[in-house]
C-alpha cells in the first residue's frame, strides 16, 4: 500500500522518533500548526480511529503522547490531542494518527 506514514514506520522516509514504543512511534509534524506539533502513530496501518478495533491500543496512544509530553515539560503548561477522522474531520493521511498540539496558548475554538 502506498501509504505515507507506514513508510515512515518502516524507515522508508527518514524521519526522528522523539518516543517509541511497542505499537507506536512519535514524530514532528512536518508542517506545523503550532510551536509543539507532534504525530502519534500507530506501526501497524489503520486506515483510522473506526478501522482500529484492536483492545488496548488507543490506550497506548494516550500513553505515549503522556510520555512524550512528560518528556518534553509540556504537561503543565498544557496541551491538546485530535484525532481527525474521515472527511468532514479534515483527516488528510488516511493511516491513524493522533497530533499533540501545543507550546503556546491554542485557540479555544478548536478549528469549529
Ligand atoms: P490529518 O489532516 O489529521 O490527516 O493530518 C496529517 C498530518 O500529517 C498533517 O498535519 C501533515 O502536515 C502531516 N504530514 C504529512 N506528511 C508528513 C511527513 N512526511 N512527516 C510528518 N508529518 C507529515
Ligand atoms: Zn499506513
Amino acid at each position: 500500500m502506498d501509504c505515507i506514514f507506514c513508510k515512515i514506520v518502516s524507515g522508508d522516509i527518514p524521519s526522528a522518533r522523539l518516543h517509541e514504543t511497542d505499537n507506536f512511534i512519535v514524530i514532528k509534524d512536518v508542517s506545523p500548526q503550532a510551536p509543539l506539533h507532534l504525530l502519534v502513530i500507530p506501526k501497524k496501518h489503520y486506515d483510522n480511529i473506526l478501522d482500529c478495533n484492536e483492545s488496548g491500543m488507543m490506550d497506548e496512544m494516550m500513553e505515549a503522547a503522556k510520555a512524550v509530553t512528560k518528556t518534553l515539560g509540556v504537561q503543565q503548561s498544557g496541551f491538546r490531542l485530535i484525532v481527525n477522522t474521515n472527511k468532514d474531520g479534515g483527516q488528510t493521511v488516511f493511516h491513524l494518527h493522533m497530533h499533540i498540539l501545543g507550546g503556546k496558548k491554542l485557540s479555544e475554538k478548536m478549528g469549529l
